[in-house]
Formats: structure tokens, C-alpha cells, sequence
């Protein structure tokens, strides 16, 4: 890894210069001035991308060299039909991967898991056995290592499924997504993508009950296939491609803002005068400095077997997408989360920072995840794809009918698996879905959804007729019809669905573990009505018309192709009955209600404690965020914002009185106005901090109560006085001094790399 980030650390008040209030603005600056772009670790020339590609994971191809065939072949059929392991076999493959590991630099392994923190945990050791008694290394990992670790498992969230007493947690191998090597700048750690539950056998992760998912939609996808005479078909797996929003800022202007280090998002600042109004940012041409970490990072990612694909600028100033090839879920899932980190990690090599949150900057667009979704069989074929032959046709309007109906009956669920405190900020506005779930078909699907459901050939239109099951075609799907709709929450694009409403920073497995788990819902309830059908004489084909034909009428109210950014949507979906969740305390308490519940126990994705554990853990993090959030504002506007408008308040009066002195009888009338405005602004901020800080002292009594009520309190009472707060002060920035302003402003920090 070669940087040359000399000036790195030229952040702060130079030497020799006296720090005032501000100064840390004009330092970031040129701090920023005096960098160059770090250099890209690869050299494409001489290890061309195909050596580079997965050059630090156990995949397939190491597995293939390394293993004996007999073994190999165990571990494929484990992850292709998901039969188990013999136990006998995971010594032969801890060591395999042992000695690979080793011999690529690594010291230490990791059981590499997904607590409900949304983040990844790991606690390394290093492949040091029992002490020789020459004294020499003596390095193992049997196979039970690798299968089975007993992390503490007290210090993570479980939402009082786990007693304190029952500390012990267990980590499992998930064999189904590779084990990869994690470069640092001094030696490589093995990671072992694992489950992690309690001593119960309670999920205590979000990787857990993804898999569980996975199992429900393999069985009943397969199952409905099988009835419709598909039998060939041993398995099906949903796939999913994460595109994925962030922005970059410079280090320096990060490390001058306590709220974007603590929170993730800026607590403070004024609407730019330049936005993203120009249209000029989106696809543009890449700057230098942000090409460089982008190349790096997606370096990283290649040896990491991360197939990302497509960059490009984004439509917010300093905002940017990177987007990968689609993968099955799980691995996509796991491949996101890695994404994020080694683009943090990157982006501080570069002197860059990558944030992910939601709304990093009040006022110009946010970021989000469009999660692109489909199922495909062992063959390799997308069942969303519409076929050329009157069969495929036939499965695809099934599959398509069951997404629709799983979207339309649990889309209060579907709307929860996406509610947080950043989300927010974010579902609602005029940059990202609503929080009404509907789907967009493109009006040639939904024109052969509507021929199905009216039964009818459509007399206006000529020559069209309506779909036979079996028998007829579609007709010619266009592929960019779909794309053209961007307000929809999820849209039919082409050959997949794409649910936009994902925010950018969560761990994308637990809006598809609720995916996949309404949808094997729906397939269940599908295969059952044709079966049902087919056991009193009627030939296959037909009943999977009637049923889909029912389906679609009882659940084509979910259906919009229109701008659903629009306030006659907003009506029409109320007409309609279709729900629309504000935000995250209206949205949670869908997870708990009986259809939910009934839905995550019935497919054993969720027990009913699993699933009130994790209602509660969201609440939590919920009233967790908002406090820190809180307590930001207060000590920032106290300690940063105050004294800045103060000193300039004290200079605006001393100005007034000498100038009073020096000139007898002049009419300061217009500059008065001034002082009064700022001293009137200076004092709305200091009530707005008082009234905020006397209910953070109230806080803990209503911690007391109950969880929902405690998350109640910080949405109604806690945000909107931030919020005032917030406004005060921005208003402040707009006419103190600039030289005495504490904080890199968004017009400095969105512009300036
Ligand atoms: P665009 O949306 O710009 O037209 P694509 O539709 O090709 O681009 O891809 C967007 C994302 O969707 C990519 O991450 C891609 O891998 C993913 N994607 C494409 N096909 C599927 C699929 N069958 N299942 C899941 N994701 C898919
Ligand atoms: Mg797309």
C-alpha cells in the first residue's frame, strides 16, 4: 500500500497562528489545498483484475485446489441443496483453510457475524495452539474452531430475550457464504461469516433468520413449480444487487464537525445557496481525488470477491452510488456490509470521510439502498424473467402474482423492515418513495395484470387478447419502461423488483428476511389454492389462472403506476385503504401485531419472542439515537454556536458606541436594527436549548414507562424541539461574521475536495 498523504494531518490551527473561533474552517481549507491524491495499492498492468478478483477468499475455485474431491464435493451439495455437513469434514477444511490463510499472511481467525447492533462484530485470535516445549510456533484450527465458537454474548442487544445470567452465545459456520481474508496495513485476519444465538438457540442476529427465510422461500418456490409441472427444479434462492448511495467529504471539514463524528449526520447548518438545483452533478464527470479512492476501494473489494460494478456521481453535490453485480441474498448481504466498511477504512487513507447515514445534510437529497430483488432456480433462471414460451409465462404471472399479493397483505411489515431514526429523514420527502408501499408494474404488465383480472379481451385495443395460462405469450415487455418511474417504492423493473425504500446505512438482511418470508407466504397460499383446485378434477393450467386471477382482484389496490410523489396519490391511497406509515413510531408496532407475528412463527423464521425482541431492540436504538442526537445539539449550540454569535453580538455593540463617540448626532437607527435582530435570534436560541435541555432531564422517567412510550416522547416532544433548536441557529449562521463561525459550512464541505 503506497499513500502519499503527506499533509494528512495538517488539520487544526497552524502554528504561529492564534486559534480564534473560525480558524478551524480556514486550516480545513488548506489543509485540503495542500493534499494530493493518495495512490491506488493495485497496479492493473501488472496484476491484471482477473488475478486480482477474490484473491483473498476461500471460494469455490481455493476450495476445488485444496480440498480431497470427496470432501469438496459434501461441501458443494451443502451449498447448492443445503445438505449438512458431516462433522467429520470440518477438520479437513479448517485446516485446508489454515494453512491457505497462513500462507496468504493471516495470523489470526475471526467468527465474523451480524449482531442486531446492524453492524458486524468480530474478536480475533490468533492460530497459536498449546505451547511447544521447544518453544516453536505450534498453529491450529481444528474443525470444531471453525464450526462452532462461544462468544460472551451479554454486551450485545437481545430485547430481553437473553437473561444476563445465560451470558454464552454460539457463533455457527454458515458455510453458503465464503470465508475471506480482511488486509490491514500489518497482516490479514481469516473471517468466517457466521450465525450467532443464544445458548436457547435464539437468533441474535440478523443473519439467522435471513437464512431461515431463504429456507421457506426454497421450499414452497420449488414446490409451486413442481405443481405447475417445472420438475426438474431442485432449488430456489432469492437474489438480490444492492445499489448503494453515499457521500464523500473531506477528513478535515469531519473532524471540525462533533455532529457528523457523533451522529453520523449534521445536527447544523444552513440550506446552501447552491443545492443540486443545477442538475449538474448527477453523472458528471468524477474529480480527481474521489476517483482514486473509488479505484482503491473497489480494489479492496475485488480481492475480497465484492463484485462491484458500476460508480458514478450521484444527484446531490458530494454524493455518489456504487452498485454490484447481483448475488443470492445472503452473500449479497454480507458483500453489502463489507462494502461500507472497506469504503470507510479507504476513504480515511484517502483523507476522505464516506458517510453513509440518511441525511448527512438537511435540505439537499439523501442516500438510500435500492435493493433490487428476484428469485432464481438452481439453473440459473430468474423466475421474474417473462418468458418466450407459454409455460414460462404461465410461472411468471404466478410469481409475479405472489409478490404482488405478499407486497399488498403485509405491506405494514414490509414498511417496518425499513423504519429507523435516519430513514426518517428521508421516506416522504420529494427524493425517495413515500411511506405508502405500492408497486409500479409499467403500463404494459399492469395492461396484462388488468386483461387477467377483468377476464375479458380488451375491446378498445385492438387485436389484444387475453392471456391464456399455458397456451399464449406475452407480449413484448419493455425493459426501460420501468426505470422511468423513480418515485415508486417498489418497481417491476424488467426482470426483478427493485424496493427503493431501504436506507443507505442499514444492514440490508433483515428487509429481505421479511421479503423473502411474506413472499414464501404468499407462494405457500398460491401452490395450496391450485392444489386444492387440481384435487377436484381441474387441469393444472386452469387453476393457476382462476388463482391468479383471484389473487390479482383481491389485491390489485397496491398496484400504481403514477407519480407517488403527488399529493392525489396521497388521497387515492387513502381511498384505496392502503396504509401509510409516517415514520418509525407509527411504522414499529406492524412487527408486533398478530398477522406478523403469525407470519415470521409459521415459516420459523421468528419466534414470537424473536420477533418482540427486535421490536424492542428498534425502539431502543430509536430513543438511543434521537438522545445522542439531543445532547449533541445542546452541547454544540452551548459551546460552539453561542460563543460565536455572542463575540459578534459583542462586536456589533462595541462598533455601535465608539461609533456613537466618534461622530456626535449620527442616525444608527438601520444598524441598531441589527444588533436587536441578532441579540433577538441569539436569545430564540438560548430559550430553544433551555426547553430542550429540561426534557432530556425528564427523559428518564418516561424510560420508565413502557418502550413505545419512551420512543413516543423523543419523536413528539424531543425532535420537534431540537428541530427549533436547529432553526435558531441556522439562522444565526446566516448573519454572524463567517471568519467567527465554528463550523465548516455545507457550501465549503459539500464543493471543496
Ligand atoms: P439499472 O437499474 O441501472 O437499469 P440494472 O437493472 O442492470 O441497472 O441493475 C441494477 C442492480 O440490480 C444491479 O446491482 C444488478 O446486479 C441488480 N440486479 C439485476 N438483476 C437482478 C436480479 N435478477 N436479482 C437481483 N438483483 C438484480
Ligand atoms: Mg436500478
Amino acid at each position: 500500500m503506497t499513500h502519499t498523504l503527506s499533509d494528512r494531518n495538517k488539520v487544526g490551527t497552524p502554528r504561529g497562528e492564534t486559534s480564534t473561533l473560525g480558524s478551524a474552517r480556514k486550516a480545513a481549507v488548506r489543509a485540503i489545498q495542500s493534499r494530493e491524491p493518495a495512490i491506488t495499492s493495485v497496479d492493473y498492468e501488472r496484476t491484471p483484475i482477473q488475478e486480482l478478483y477474490g484473491a483473498n477468499v476461500f471460494n469455490r475455485q481455493t476450495m476445488h485446489r485444496l480440498l480431497p474431491k470427496a470432501v469438496y464435493k459434501a461441501l458443494i451439495r451443502c451449498l447448492d441443496f443445503g445438505e449438512s455437513l458431516d462433522p467429520s469434514m470440518a477438520d479437513v477444511v479448517a485446516n485446508a483453510m489454515k494453512d491457505w490463510a497462513i500462507a496468504r499472511g493471516a495470523t489470526h481467525f475471526t467468527h465474523w457475524f451480524m449482531p442486531m447492533t446492524g453492524l458486524t462484530a468480530e474478536k480475533h485470535d490468533s492460530f497459536l495452539g498449546s505451547a511447544a516445549e521447544d518453544g516453536s510456533a505450534i498453529l491450529e484450527f481444528p474443525g470444531k474452531l471453525l464450526i462452532q465458537g462461544e462468544p460472551d454474548a451479554s454486551s450485545f442487544p437481545s430485547g430481553g430475550i437473553r437473561s444476563t445470567f445465560e451470558a454464552r452465545g454460539y457463533t455457527g459456520w454458515d458455510p453458503t457464504s465464503p470465508a475471506f481474508l480482511m488486509d490491514s496495513v500489518n497482516g490479514k485476519t481469516l473471517c468466517i461469516p457466521t450465525v450467532f444465538c443464544s445458548f436457547s438457540g435464539h437468533a441474535l442476529d440478523k443473519k439467522t433468520p435471513l437464512l431461515r427465510s431463504l429456507e421457506a422461500v426454497n421450499q414452497h418456490a420449488v414446490r409451486l413449480l413442481h405443481l405447475l409441472g417445472n420438475t426438474s427444479v431442485k432449488r430456489v434462492i432469492s437474489t438480490v444487487g444492492p445499489e448503494q448511495e453515499y457521500f464523500l467529504i473531506d477528513e478535515a471539514f469531519y473532524l471540525s464537525r462533533p455532529d457528523l463524528i457523533n451522529a453520523g449526520r449534521c445536527l447544523f447548518g444552513a440550506k446552501p445557496p447552491k443545492g443540486q438545483e443545477m442538475e449538474d452533478h448527477y453523472w458528471g464527470s468524477i474529480k480527481e481525488r474521489v476517483l482514486a479512492f473509488m479505484m482503491d476501494a473497489e480494489a479492496e473489494l475485488y480481492k475480497l470477491g465484492v463484485p462491484v460494478k458500476t460508480r458514478h456521481n450521484e444527484v446531490a453535490p458530494a454524493q455518489f452510488e456504487v452498485a454490484p453485480v447481483f448475488e443470492s441474498s445472503n452473500v449479497a448481504c454480507d458483500h453489502n456490509m463489507l462494502l461500507m466498511e472497506v469504503f470507510k477504512k479507504t476513504a480515511q487513507r484517502h483523507g476522505l470521510r464516506a458517510l453513509f447515514h440518511e441525511k448527512p445534510f438537511t435540505g439537499i437529497n439523501g442516500s438510500g439502498k435500492h435493493n433490487n430483488w428476484s428469485l432464481a432456480d438452481d439453473q440459473g433462471n430468474n423466475l421474474l424473467e417473462p418468458g418466450h414460451t407459454p409455460h414460462q409465462n404461465t410461472q411468471f404471472l404466478v410469481v409475479l402474482t405472489a409478490v404482488i399479493r405478499a407486497v399488498n397483505k403485509y405491506a405494514k411489515t414490509l414498511r417496518a423492515s425499513i423504519a429507523f431514526a435516519g430513514n426518517d429523514h428521508r421516506l416522504g420527502a420529494n427524493e425517495a418513495p413515500p411511506a405508502i408501499i405500492s408497486i409500479f408494474l409499467g403500463e404494459k404488465l399492469l395492461e396484462v395484470v388488468t386483461a387477467l383480472i377483468e377476464g375479458k379481451p380488451d375491446q378498445s385495443k385492438a387485436g389484444k387478447s387475453v392471456i391464456q395460462f399455458g397456451v399464449s405469450t406475452l407480449p413484448q415487455l419493455p425493459r426501460d419502461d420501468s426505470d422511468r418511474n423513480r418515485t415508486s417504492p417498489f418497481a417491476f423493473t424488467g426482470n426483478k423488483f427493485e424496493f427503493r425504500a431501504v436506507g443507505s446505512s442499514q444492514s440490508i438482511a433483515w428487509p429481505n428476511t421479511v421479503l423473502n418470508t411474506m413472499v414464501a407466504e404468499s407462494l405457500d397460499h398460491m401452490a395450496t389454492e391450485i392444489e386444492n383446485l387440481t384435487k377436484g378434477g381441474t387441469p393444472v393450467l386452469e387453476a393457476a389462472q382462476k388463482v391468479t386471477r383471484q389473487v390479482l382482484t383481491e389485491n390489485q389496490r397496491v398496484l400504481f403506476n403514477g407519480d407517488n410523489y403527488s399529493k392525489e396519490w396521497h388521497d387515492e391511497a387513502e381511498h384505496r385503504g392502503l396504509p401509510n406509515l409516517k415514520n418509525t413510531i407509527e411504522a414499529l408496532p406492524a412487527l408486533v401485531e398478530k398477522d406478523a407475528k403469525e407470519l415470521f412463527a409459521k415459516y420459523s423464521v421468528l419466534l414470537e419472542d424473536e420477533l418482540v425482541g427486535r421490536y424492542n431492540i428498534m425502539l431502543e436504538g430509536y430513543c438511543k439515537t434521537i438522545n445522542i442526537e439531543s445532547l449533541l445539539t445542546a452541547s454544540i449550540a452551548t459551546t460552539m454556536i453561542l460563543p460565536a454569535a455572542l463575540e459578534y453580538q459583542n462586536r456589533l455593540a462595541t462598533t455601535l458606541v465608539q461609533t456613537k463617540a466618534a461622530v456626535s448626532g449620527i442616525n444608527l437607527t438601520t444598524q441598531e436594527a441589527m444588533l436587536r435582530e441578532l441579540v433577538n435570534k441569539v436569545s430564540q436560541l438560548k430559550t430553544s436549548l433551555e426547553i430542550l435541555e429540561s426534557l432530556l432531564h425528564g427523559s428518564k422517567e418516561v424510560e420508565e414507562t413502557d418502550p413505545f412510550q419512551h420512543a413516543k416522547f423523543y419523536e413528539q416532544k424531543v425532535i420537534p424541539a431540537m428541530n427549533d433548536v436547529r432553526n435558531a441557529a441556522d439562522d444565526l449562521e446566516s448573519i454572524v461574521d463567517d471568519s467567527l463561525w465554528p463550523l465548516p459550512k455545507f457550501r465549503e464541505m459539500l464543493y471543496i475536495y
